[in-house]
């Protein structure tokens, strides 16, 4: 008999460190979710932009359910179909000539910083060691991917952290240059950031950024854990603004819902990670790459990426009417289904507080620091789910407006 299980539990048995809704979703279909109490909710948040074929897809069942009859994991003593499979449509897709494996965007930043040190130290000596990241930027949560993150507030805690890892102004070139020399060996970046605020890079900073690179010999690694596979409206956006990196992660929506992350990379860095180097239990598990496989064949065709630049369309010009009411916002930006709308200064940090409310009438959406509102949604949302949402953000933004004193 299963026990019966309510959001209180969780504070009492999991380890805090997250502050879940006060609903717990069980069942999901397209962009809809439900509570435990039949609630039902439209998903603008896209398990954090994970989700691109919303919930319970009939080709990711296929995919996983067919492989699931077969076998789950040999490890990697042994290669398999579905993971070879993957690993071309990358290669195929992209400037990559090979590609690593591994279950998340934090290895995969991670396994991006250890290619470029070992690269770097191998062919020049150990003195190039130096990494630049930029402040407001995230890449996960291991020691290494943390610290390469700009927001100290995540890493202090955990000191000593990995020495050699500087930070310069987000889409400031000049800040950027200050700290490129010939002792770099890698310059990681998000082509727009997710986290920091949904801000999109300069073209002029990332093509700047590459020509640094070259000229000193660094690595250019575009962490595209959250702007790949389709979120811009191309399926990576180094494409978007032509900009071609070294190294690329890849995560989040690669496995729509199924854990899983990959590095890209051209042949002349991937061969520094030779036999020993680098490795994980589970990279190209045999589930995890036959789901993949059926996301990226998906995402990767010109209905669907045109029908994300539709979708922006959709959103963006309802937010600007909603905006043009309630006067709320800033700002509202992104590429694609990465959306972010930045609350006027009157209202700074409570972001928040609107998610609440829009989850109290019936839709998800994410934050991104205290003064973003984010819609991440699946890049396959139908137009009824958009328009319901945004209605309901607006009664969401109507409310908020209602409650904040004078
Ligand atoms: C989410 C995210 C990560 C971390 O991915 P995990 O799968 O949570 O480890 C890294 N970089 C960016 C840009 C992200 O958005």
């Amino acid at each position: 008999m299963s026990q019966s299980i309510t959001r209180q539990d969780f504070d009492q048995w999991m380890m805090p460190v997250y502050a879940p809704a006060p609903f717990i979703p069980v069942r999901g279909e397209g962009s809809r979710l439900w509570d435990q109490q039949g609630k039902e909710y439209i998903d603008f948040a896209g398990g954090i932009a994970v989700n691109a074929l919303g919930h319970a897809h009939p080709a990711m069942i296929q995919a996983l359910t067919e492989q699931a009859g077969k076998f789950w994991h040999t490890g990697n003593g042994y290669t398999n179909e579905p993971a070879l499979r993957l690993a071309k449509q990358l290669i195929d897709a992209t400037f990559a000539d090979r590609v690593f494996f591994c279950n998340s965007g934090a290895e995969a930043n991670e396994a991006a910083l250890k290619l470029a040190r070992k690269y770097a130290h191998d062919k020049f000596g150990s003195h190039k060691s130096g990494i630049v990241a930029f402040k407001n930027a995230f890449h996960g949560r291991t020691l290494f991917t943390v610290t390469a993150g700009g927001q100290p507030a995540y890493s202090q805690d955990f000191a000593p952290l990995p020495p050699d890892i500087r930070h310069a102004v987000y889409n400031d070139l000049a800040s950027a240059s200050a700290l490129i020399d010939d002792g770099t060996c890698a310059v990681i970046v998000e082509p727009m950031q997710g986290e920091g605020g949904v801000v999109p890079a300069d073209p002029a900073f990332l093509r700047g950024l590459r020509e640094l690179c070259d000229r000193h010999d660094a690595l250019l690694i575009f962490d595209e854990v959250q702007t790949g596979v389709g979120r811009t409206g191309e399926l990576y956006a180094y494409m978007h603004y032509s900009v071609t990196p070294d190294l690329l992660t890849t995560a989040k929506a690669l496995g729509g819902g199924f854990p899983v992350g990959a590095l890209l990379a051209k042949d002349t860095y991937a061969s520094v990670m030779t036999v020993g180097t680098h490795g994980t239990t589970y990279g190209g598990n045999p589930l995890a790459s036959a789901v993949a496989g059926a996301v990226f064949s998906i995402i990767n065709t010109p209905q669907v990426l045109n029908g994300v630049k539709q979708r922006q369309q959709w959103f963006t010009e309802r937010l600007l009417s909603i905006n043009a009411r309630y006067s709320l916002f800033n700002e509202i930006r992104g590429l694609g289904l990465l959306i972010g709308c930045e609350l006027k200064a009157a209202y700074a940090g409570k972001a928040k507080q609107i998610s609440q409310l829009a989850a109290e009438e019936g839709l998800m959406v994410l934050i991104a620091g205290a003064n973003v509102v984010r819609f991440a949604p699946a890049l396959i949302i139908t137009e009824e789910e958009v328009t319901h949402g945004l209605d309901r953000f607006e009664r969401a933004c109507e409310r908020f407006l209602a409650g904040v004193s004078p």
